[in-house]
């Protein structure tokens, strides 16, 4: 279970990101002060830290530099949240070494595939690629998809749809969500593309007799269904 450190102290934000990696498996813990986070950083390492720009105690900028700047910390994959507007901090948010950074307000979702694209390179030992779920397999690396051991061909839109629903199953996400996280939100989709690929992952994906794993909540939207096997 890949292990995260959330530096942040709005405290809305901090629980959100917590709710939302702990729902896609991750180990979480919270940390409101840079100082804070400094200490915790010497007594145990994270696979990732989520760090905050503006922190009380010592700011994020700051940590990042002491954190390459350590031995055993230098490799630490580290995400910046920055505020909106601040791009020379942003550029030099990067420059002392953060692996990536996120505007806020941000997409959760967005931010989410992130965490999983750093970590798979990072530390592949700790991300699973493998999904699985009744007799529906999704390996992410290989990108091939299965279904009671027979090979499901998806386009790679929807084989992001799949990936994305199964991450969190049982969750409901709504097309506005399900645009945002599959297709990314600088891109301008109508919310009907999302029930036409939906509707191609179900017809790939329920051959014959096989149960629909995918439940549509009216008036919500989508969501895996992971009673579906059972
Ligand atoms: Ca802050």
């Amino acid at each position: 279970m890949p292990k995260v450190l959330i530096v942040e102290d709005e405290e809305p934000l901090s629980l959100l990101l917590k709710y939302n990696l702990e729902a896609e498996g991750y180990q979480v813990e919270v940390c409101a002060r840079g100082d804070e986070a400094d200490l915790r950083l010497r007594e145990s390492l994270p696979d990732l830290l989520l760090l905050d720009w503006m922190l009380p105690g010592l700011s994020g900028i700051e940590l990042c530099r002491r954190i390459r700047g350590r031995e055993e910390t230098a490799l630490l994959p580290v995400i910046m949240l920055t505020a909106r507007g601040e791009e020379s901090e942003r550029i030099r948010g990067l420059s002392t070494g953060a692996d990536d950074y996120v505007v806020k307000p941000f997409s959760v979702p967005e931010l989410m595939a992130r965490v999983r694209a750093i970590l798979r390179r990072a530390s592949p030992e700790v991300v699973s690629n493998l999904l699985r779920s009744g007799d529906i397999e999704l390996d992410r690396e290989t990108h091939r998809v299965r279904r009671s051991s027979k090979e499901i061909h998806l386009g790679p839109t929807e084989f992001r749809l799949l990936e994305f629903l199964m991450t969190s199953p049982g969750r409901v996400y709504s097309r506005e969500q399900l645009l945002d996280g599959v297709w990314g939100h600088d891109v301008y989709v109508d919310e009907r593309t999302v029930d036409v690929h939906v509707g191609r992952l179900r017809k790939a994906l329920n051959r014959g007799k096989a149960k629909d794993p995918i439940r549509t909540v009216r008036g919500a939207g989508y969501a895996f269904n992971d009673q579906f096997a059972s």
